[in-house]
């Protein structure tokens, strides 16, 4: 049987743990789940493009149904290329789902083969955002933990750097 794979598309400037909790339940869903990091530097990320890969990479470096791929156009385009059958993506509360809703509207219009399948974050990260814990860590909080610890060390580095 073909492979059932899903696109987890992000700025993931960085990855958090909620992020990788999405992608592990993401897994006992679909056979593959390819992250399709987002190239667009319009959002001004503080980690560039391939410092943002080279994370995720080292994150999932054991677990071979997950890859990561950059994201630069539409995304139903993105994931028809890849032969995905759904865009995955995380909910946190009810301003991800505003903003959802029209997407998935829109991206059904545009490709109406590809579903999008939403997880409810975990309670523990329903508060977690990468913008979040960017400003946090830029004013002394601990992150720790809410980011991998190889994340958070790049994350410290960089603050600091
Ligand atoms: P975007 O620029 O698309 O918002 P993000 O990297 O912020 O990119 O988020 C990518 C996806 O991960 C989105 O679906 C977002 O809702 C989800 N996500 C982000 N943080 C969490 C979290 N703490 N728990 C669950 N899902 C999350």
């Amino acid at each position: 049987m073909r492979e059932r794979l899903a696109i987890f598309p992000g700025s993931f400037d960085p990855l958090t743990n909620g992020h990788v909790d999405i992608v592990r339940r993401g897994l006992a869903l679909f056979d593959k789940v390819q992250v399709a990091l987002a190239i667009n530097e319009s959002k001004r990320p503080i980690f560039a493009f391939d410092e943002r890969r080279a994370l995720i990479d080292e994150m999932f470096a054991g677990e071979d149904r997950v890859s990561v791929g950059g994201l630069d156009g539409l995304l139903v385009e993105y994931a028809r290329q890849a032969g995905a059958v759904a865009i995955l993506r995380g909910l946190r509360g009810p301003s991800d789902f505003d903003y959802e809703l029209k997407m998935v509207h829109m991206n059904h219009h545009l490709a109406p083969g590809i579903e999008t399948v939403f997880l409810a974050s975990r309670t523990e990260q329903s508060f977690v955002s990468s913008s979040l814990v960017k400003e946090v860590a830029r004013l002394g909080g601990d992150v720790s933990s809410h980011l991998p610890p190889h994340i958070h060390t790049a994350l410290v580095a960089k603050l600091q750097g």
